[in-house]
């Protein structure tokens, strides 16, 4: 199967029926985490909202999410948003730092209309320093972004899942819907509306060779890093309904190594400039997630969570296991069709 109609079967395959309104009324998940704000560790109150979800997860989709199985199968109603808030702030503590996503973008209509977005930012104002909520580059413009800083009053902060600046990587191997280009120029945009700029980065889309994995992560944080004011390196894990899952149970895709993780930040953070760099992965240690050789997972997260939060990327020089041979021969022989 060609990795092109292998993205829409996939995608064909994991779609959601529309949803009873009971679970309309309740959001997909919530938690706290360690985060930093203004230089300080705090915490970060996580809420992901049940909407329709990703327009693009219909029709093609990106090799690595999964997340329209969270979402609804059609649009929620106003009332249906209002509830699942109410269940949310019944939940929220005072955390100065609050994320919200939607398994999709905040900011399309059909996900979240204008009225809820501004009730749903309304609820954590006066009360969170600073909101971050997720969207694709389209639909962040002054006349979505404008009533929402003006209704929050705090710092807001908007998410772009850029992935990559390189235009093939992005297209063929992520699936995204747009160029490059469009993320930058929506980062640009949300900086000239005093809106915080954040991009995530993938490291080790499908098709790519560990190594190359890396350094197209490298580049991605030296070329972006002067259009945001943080970036995020996400490695793969593995969702379930999508393409990255289908090569993983066939046997021709490995999650990457921490230490391919390492390597990008201590490489990736003299490049930063003035931006966050962090990474906090999803399943680290576990064999869906970003991985080593299992002794040394959970030391090797800890380093890089504590460099994240302090923006102090020395200590990850220090680390060291056996199984830093294992990975290094994995990437020198990967790109010559060789099993490490
Ligand atoms: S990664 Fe973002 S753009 Fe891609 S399918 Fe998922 S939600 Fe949509
Ligand atoms: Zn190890």
């Amino acid at each position: 199967m060609s990795p092109e109609s292998l993205a829409r079967a996939v995608a064909r395959d994991r779609r959601p029926a529309p949803a009873a309104e009971r679970d309309a009324r309740r959001f997909v998940n919530a938690w706290v985490e360690a985060e930093a704000l203004d230089g300080r560790r705090v915490e970060a109150f996580v809420l992901i909202l049940r909407t329709r979800g990703c327009y693009w997860a219909d029709q093609k989709g990106c090799s690595m999410c999964g997340y329209a199985r969270d979402t609804l199968g059609r649009s929620a109603t106003a009332a249906e948003l209002a509830e699942q808030m109410d269940r949310a702030l019944a939940r929220y503590r005072g955390e100065p730092y609050v994320k919200i996503y939607t398994s999709g973008s905040f900011l399309d209509d059909r996900e979240v209309d204008p009225a809820s977005r501004e009730a749903i930012v309304r609820g954590f104002s006066g009360r969170a320093r600073r909101l971050l909520f997720e969207t694709l580059p389209e639909f962040a413009t002054e006349g979505s972004v404008s009533p929402l800083a003006r209704a929050f009053g705090g710092e807001l902060e908007v998410a772009l899942g850029l992935e990559s600046t390189d235009p093939v990587v992005l297209a063929r191997y992520v699936h995204k819907n747009a160029p490059p280009s469009e993320y930058l120029a929506a980062a640009d945009r949300l900086r000239g509306l005093g809106v915080r700029a954040k991009a995530y980065l993938l490291l080790k889309p499908p098709y790519l060779a560990e190594v190359e994995a890396i350094d197209d992560v490298v580049r991605s944080v030296a070329e972006a890093a002067p259009h945001f004011d943080a970036l995020s390196v996400n490695p793969v894990h593995i969702q379930g309904g999508t393409v990255v899952e289908w090569l993983f149970r066939r046997g021709r895709y490995r999650p990457p190594w921490l230490w391919s993780l390492v390597e990008v930040l201590r490489r990736a953070a003299p490049t930063r400039g003035a931006a966050r760099l962090v990474s906090f992965p999803t399943a680290g240690g576990l064999a869906r997630g970003p991985h080593n050789c299992g002794a040394c997972d959970v030391r090797v997260l800890a380093a890089i969570e504590a460099a994240s939060l302090d923006q102090r990327f020395e200590a990850l020089d220090d680390l060291g296991c056996g199984c830093r041979t294992a990975w290094d021969a994995a990437c020198r022989l990967e790109p010559l069709g060789v099993e490490a």
